[in-house]
């Protein structure tokens, strides 16, 4: 950057930091405006942002001189309002009704996301449900529109309820002069329960209204005059409420000093929680204004005959555009987690789907190996059958080959089998065949194979053997068929034999060849008598009985 760019930048921000200070000693030093605000009822928690703007100087900061008007069952704040004797009151939903009643004045911010009106009656009472209320008789405060929306939509025929003008303490209940009244959960409760009166609470959120409680409104004329000290009034009672809810203890104390000595702190206390939740703090920014809210309003009220039905809603916000269309955000929020709960939806579908995939190709698999397994096994003897033994002892041979190792087959077969089968039965037969498997197994070498390969014919693939090894595997092998005799059957005298024979090469002879070999050694044995081991081509008997 060049030195000169960078002293006119200099330059920039000195005019800058002039002009700002100049602009704010103007705002200082213009006479502060004075407004009133019109509250709706008396000095109590309700209006703690008010309280606290004032105390922190908000207001003043704002260009603003406000004074508080206390309220009370009978005062009227819109009537107040359009009659010039304040700029802002403290209202609530009615103002939908008094706007289209042609009354002068627009919502500038609600401060209750939900209302606390109520009805409230004595338990002795008898009343179980709004509907029993006609015959009884309701205290009513003024505006209590509400609270007649939610009469006209329980099915209460209002004309044979006794109203009477709210008497100003919810306590009026507890002596029986009246049955019910309209109250406000934030601080009747709290009178009923110290005074130990038995009550139940009706809501109009019981017949699906939920409107807004205490809104800040102006003066039309006044707000189209004076935007600017609107605004300023609007952002500064948002912050006094801000505070207020930060250090309730401390606006309960300035309550108790400035405002109304006659109340406590336990009682404040617990009206400050009940306006919290109904702030929705967490959730909506405060002084949030939502016009799909307002149409239900407006809807409630023209289905109840209050005001006419699609009444038009524009000018009744303040600057309503100005605001973060929070509905916007609703709905985004919404939309994300619509997305975000199908995904996770078709991912668990998806999971669950695999998981029953993965553990049917498990199945299967194993099912496979199973039959495969059983495909090469016999079942009798639970040797490897025939078909397994040319897999594999042809492998075999074909390594031993390539290794330049000596290689043998021993074939035997069982001699004279007829004859125990003919004499002993085929069963009896069937248990010599699996004594003579298990007997000669326990001499095969672990990595010889010994084979069922026919009836009463087995064979062994001898890796690294040639023929004398396994001539001495084949003679272990004769002498344990042979002493088995009958201790497999009822015959313990019975004579069981077979003949082997030995097949040996260390060059390059087929399997087949390889087996030949053995079978004709095999029948050499059997021709000299049975019961002895036969190598070729020395068609040499190893031993004999
Ligand atoms: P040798 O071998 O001494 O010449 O006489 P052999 O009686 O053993 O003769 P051969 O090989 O002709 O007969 C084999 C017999 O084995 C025929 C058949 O009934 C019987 N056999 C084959 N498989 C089975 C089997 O699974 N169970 C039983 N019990 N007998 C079988
Ligand atoms: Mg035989
Ligand atoms: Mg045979």
């Amino acid at each position: 950057m060049s030195v000169a760019v960078q002293a006119a930048l200099g330059l920039l921000a000195v005019l800058c930091l002039l002009a700002a200070t100049a602009q704010a000693r103007v705002v200082a030093q213009t006479p502060p405006l004075q407004v009133s605000v019109q509250l709706k009822w008396t000095h109590q928690f309700q209006f703690a942002g008010l309280y606290a703007a004032l105390a922190q100087g908000y207001y003043r900061d704002a260009g603003l001189e406000v004074g508080l008007l206390p309220g009370g069952p009978q005062v009227d704040p819109v009537q107040t309002v359009v009659l010039g004797r304040a700029e802002f009151g403290i209202g609530n939903s009615s103002l939908l009704i008094d706007r289209a009643a042609g009354k002068p004045i627009q919502v500038v911010a609600p401060i209750l996301q939900h209302s606390p009106f109520v009805i409230l009656a004595r338990r002795e009472s008898g009343l179980e449900t709004v509907r029993d209320l006609p015959g009884h008789v309701l205290g009513l405060e003024e505006h209590a529109a509400e609270c007649l929306a939610y009469l006209h939509r329980s099915g209460v025929d209002i004309d044979r309820v006794k109203m009477v003008p709210h008497p100003g303490n919810v306590l009026a209940v507890a002596d029986g002069r009246i049955d019910a009244i309209s109250a406000y959960t934030t601080t009747e409760p709290y009178d009923l329960i110290q005074a130990q009166v038995s009550y139940q609470v009706f809501s109009p959120r019981e017949v699906g209204i939920d409107f807004y409680g205490d809104t800040l409104f102006v003066n039309e004329a006044f707000a189209a005059e004076n935007p600017e000290a609107v605004r300023a009034f609007r952002d500064a009672t948002i912050r006094g409420w801000h505070y207020a809810l930060a250090h309730t203890s401390e606006v309960i104390d300035l309550i108790l000093r400035d405002y109304a000595p006659q109340l406590n702190h336990l009682k404040l206390g617990f009206e400050a929680e009940e306006i919290k939740r109904l702030m929705l703090i967490d959730i909506v920014d405060i002084g949030y204004s939502s016009p799909t809210r307002w149409h239900h309003i407006a809807q409630v009220f023209a289905e109840a005959g209050m005001m006419p039905a699609d009444y038009p809603l524009d000018g009744f916000v303040f600057e309503n555009d100005l605001q973060p269309d929070q509905d916007w955000l609703y709905l985004t929020l919404a939309a994300v987690l619509a997305v975000l709960l199908l995904v996770s939806l078709v991912a668990h579908r998806f999971y669950r789907f695999s998981r029953a995939l993965r553990r049917e190709l498990e199945a299967r698999r194993a099912l496979e190996a199973e039959l495969s397994a059983l495909a090469r096994t016999d079942e009798l003897t639970r040797l490897p059958n025939r078909r397994s033994f040319f897999e594999r002892a042809e492998a075999m041979l074909r390594e031993a080959q390539d290794a330049g190792r000596a290689f043998s087959i021993v074939a035997f077969d069982i001699d004279r089998f007829k004859a125990i089968n003919d004499t002993w039965g085929h069963a009896a037969g069937d248990r010599a065949l699996e004594a003579v498997a298990d007997a000669c197994l326990a001499y095969a070498p672990e990595d010889a194979i010994l084979a069922r390969i026919g009836g009463e014919e087995f064979a062994v693939a001898l890796p690294g053997r040639g023929a004398r090894d396994a001539a001495a595997v084949a003679e272990r092998m004769r002498a344990a068929v042979a002493q088995l005799r009958g201790a497999w059957a009822a015959a313990p005298d019975m004579s069981l034999t077979a003949s082997f024979g030995v097949g040996a090469t260390t060059g390059g002879s087929s399997l087949d060849g390889l087996i030949s070999i053995a079978d004709a050694a095999m029948y050499v044995a059997k021709r000299a008598g049975g019961d002895r081991v036969s190598v070729m081509p020395e068609d040499a008997a190893l031993s004999g009985a």
